[in-house]
């Protein structure tokens, strides 16, 4: 037994402060090493009152005269909730101080108690209340309550408030206390036992009888406590995964080594190996707000408790209609006709259905396949295969993906100067099967999944000319682009052009539930609603998945709400400042750029094993894939952060070349 405990009520004056001490007192009894800190003093001028009695309790209070261990990492004189005890006078609660101490504890002693101060939803800060912030800290919790009327509404309260944030109880304990009513301490006990059961929790409920001599306290016994918050067996998880899961472009004969991913918070992935990782990919480019933003993880919370899901055809829902008329806020003017896919694949497979099902009903039939960009990137189903990088990681399933056409991709870079020849390609191609072709599509600006390559904007008016001229139509996939990433909403709005369809996924619920939309301008929906058939023929199973549309509406709040345009900016300028040094070095062919993207292209990659000595070393999770290393930050990353990342992509770019067979086709995607 290791680790933090949080010990806190359902209330204050429910005995937390006996609690803690005795659980102190029995790990002291079993020779184990044990600190108790008191989260955060309130009432109180000089040393801790209750550290004061911890110590009592643990048989170790002969110093009352040397106070040196009973001061709090905070203390506020007026006994109040921390946040306004601290405003009181004039300050705020140091949250980081107090992590800081307690990590501090942690490591120089095997167990420590922390003890909370008031309840759960307590405020350290106005924006912070002490249950999200013992979540964050994976502390164990401990819950403590007693008979007195009204503790039992608490408790099952409290309860509530750590299981729907996901977070486990390590125990409740009971206080029996002088003066309260037998009948209703018994009572509670047995509902509190019968709650747990119901709720699928197996916590112990520990009974802690009446203390009336602190100094010669009851024994009692917090092993089930103890015993029940040892770690799970990442182990077995590994083993089983190795044989029987597949993974994204692994072997599953030789796989590579995976981490067993245990919790997210912000831009960490803590893995149950206890490594702590910042995401430099946003996993896989999704978690643009960071991982687990409660807004987001409020709204899930909510839709899921009231209606999961529902089949789309015959039904809507208001969290479908809220999400489509917000992206219809986001895009510009006339793109406002939205089809919600379960993924970026099968939104750009609708997007290509419905050209071709507009090219029909506008009486040019003939016109049934698209032009696409070499070095694009569209997804992983066969129509969106079909449309990415002919010679790229697709090129094993040529036979059974429908043809299209391939322009060569613009060699002008993002910020550099435009040559007008690169556009040459993509109009020989109109010149010579413009009958055939019913759109164009491209990845706007940023070539992601495949070339990590930042073309010139230049490209994409000439685009919107050219689909103007031959009536084909234009279809931005901005599925990695959108919501700020390149530095704008959208990447089209650096050139300032607008297509016929758009195609989102990715960070439009923020990374936590899977959701698409290709979203046609109206023109494009009334041109396909005169066709025969008049109906849009695509339809998945789980289409406008109520709790996805409430996650992108959640997400979508907070990309309204909150400056992403400033901190890209900042995001693009550390980063530009983290990797500009590796430019001209040995293995470096190139460094770019953009928004809240940084590549750095190398000449060799490193070996898989190296990489993971890096990621491990840095603390850093970086998925370098072709000769790629890069990073697609969460958009709330901090600069230390940032420079973190930039040191670990530093560290790839310098490790040795090599080229080890690894089972893993090292693809982004
Ligand atoms: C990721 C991606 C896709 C595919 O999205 P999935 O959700 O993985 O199917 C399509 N286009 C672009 C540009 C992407 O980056």
């Amino acid at each position: 037994m290791s680790g933090v405990y949080f010990v806190t009520g359902v209330d204050t004056g429910v005995g937390k402060t006996v609690v803690a001490g005795l659980m102190a007192r029995q790990l002291l009894r079993g020779h184990a090493d044990v600190i108790t800190v008191k989260l955060v003093q309130t009432g109180c001028d000089g040393f801790s009152e209750d550290l004061l009695l911890h110590r009592k309790l643990m048989g170790c209070a002969d110093f009352p005269e040397d106070k040196s261990g009973l001061t709090a990492p905070q203390i506020f004189k007026f006994p109040s909730s921390p946040h306004l005890a601290a405003a009181l006078e004039g300050a705020e609660v140091d949250i980081d101080s107090i992590e800081r101490a307690v990590s501090e504890c942690a490591k120089r002693h095997d167990n420590v108690i922390v003890e909370g101060a008031g309840g759960l939803a307590v405020p350290l800060h106005e924006d912070v209340l002490t249950v999200d912030f013992v979540r964050e800290n994976g502390w164990k919790t401990i819950l403590v309550t007693n008979g007195a009327l009204g503790r039992l509404n608490h408790a099952i309260m409290s309860l509530e408030s750590l299981f729907s944030r996901g977070m486990t109880l390590s125990g409740v304990v009971f206080n029996y206390c002088a003066g309260t009513d037998p009948q209703i301490e018994s009572d509670t006990v047995r509902m509190l036992k019968s709650y747990l059961k119901r709720a699928g929790e197996d916590a112990p409920v520990v009974i802690v009888p009446e203390v009336s001599d602190p100094e010669n306290p009851p024994d009692v016994d917090f092993s089930e406590i103890f015993a029940g918050t040892e770690p799970s067996d990442a182990a077995r998880t590994v083993r089983f995964d190795r044989e029987h899961i597949w993974h994204p472009y692994s072997s599953i004969g030789n796989p590579p080594p995976v981490f067993t991913a245990a919790e997210t918070c912000g831009t960490r992935i803590k893995t149950e190996e206890s490594v702590e990782l910042i995401d430099a990919v946003s996993s896989w480019w999704c978690a643009a707000h960071g991982h687990s933003n409660p807004e987001i993880v409020r709204a899930i919370r909510r839709q899921a408790s009231k209606m999961p899901h529902v089949m789309f055809a015959g039904f809507t829902h208001r969290p479908a209609a809220e999400l489509a008329e917000m992206i219809g806020g986001f895009l510009p003017a006339g793109l406002d006709r939205v089809f919600f896919a379960d993924s970026g694949s099968v939104s750009v497979e609708c997007a290509a259905k419905m050209a071709v099902q507009y090219q029909r009903a506008a009486g040019r039939p003939s016109r049934s396949r698209l032009a696409a960009l070499k070095g694009g990137y569209h997804g992983d189903t066969s129509g969106a295969m079909a449309l990415s990088d002919p010679d790229g990681m697709h090129v094993l399933f040529r036979d059974i993906m429908p043809r299209h056409f391939f322009a060569e991709k613009p060699v002008s870079r993002f910020g550099g100067e435009w040559m007008p020849e690169d556009f040459d390609s993509m109009r020989s191609l109109a010149q010579e099967h413009g009958d055939e072709i019913a759109a164009v599509i491209c990845e706007p600006v940023f070539q992601g999944g495949n070339a990590m390559w930042m073309y010139h904007p230049q490209y994409l008016r000439e685009l919107r000319r050219l689909c103007d001229e031959y009536g084909f139509l234009l279809i931005f996939d901005e599925i990695a682009t959108g919501f700020w990433r390149t530095g704008k909403l959208f990447a089209m709005d650096h050139a300032g052009v607008v297509p016929d369809i758009v195609c989102l996924g990715k960070a439009l619920t923020g990374g936590t539930v899977t959701l698409a939309a290709a979203v046609a301008s109206r023109r494009v929906a009334d041109v396909i609603s005169t066709g025969s058939p008049a109906a849009f023929m695509h339809g998945p199973t789980f289409m406008a998945n109520p709790i996805a549309c409430a996650a992108g509406a959640a997400s979508l709040k907070l990309f309204r709400s909150l400056d992403y345009a400033g901190s890209v900016r900042r995001i693009s300028e550390t980063l530009s400042r983290g990797l500009s040094g590796l430019k001209g070095t040995d293995n470096v062919a190139d460094v770019r750029v953009l928004g809240a993207i940084g590549v750095v292209e190398l000449k060799n990659m490193p070996s898989p094993s190296d990489v993971r000595k890096v990621i491990l070393d840095t603390g850093v999770w970086l998925r370098p894939f072709s000769n790629f290393v890069y990073t697609m930050p969460p958009l709330m990353c901090s600069d230390a952060e940032l420079n973190r990342i930039a040191a670990a992509i530093r560290g790839v770019a310098e490790c040795p070349p090599c080229c080890e067979e690894t089972g893993d086709a090292g693809f982004h995607e």
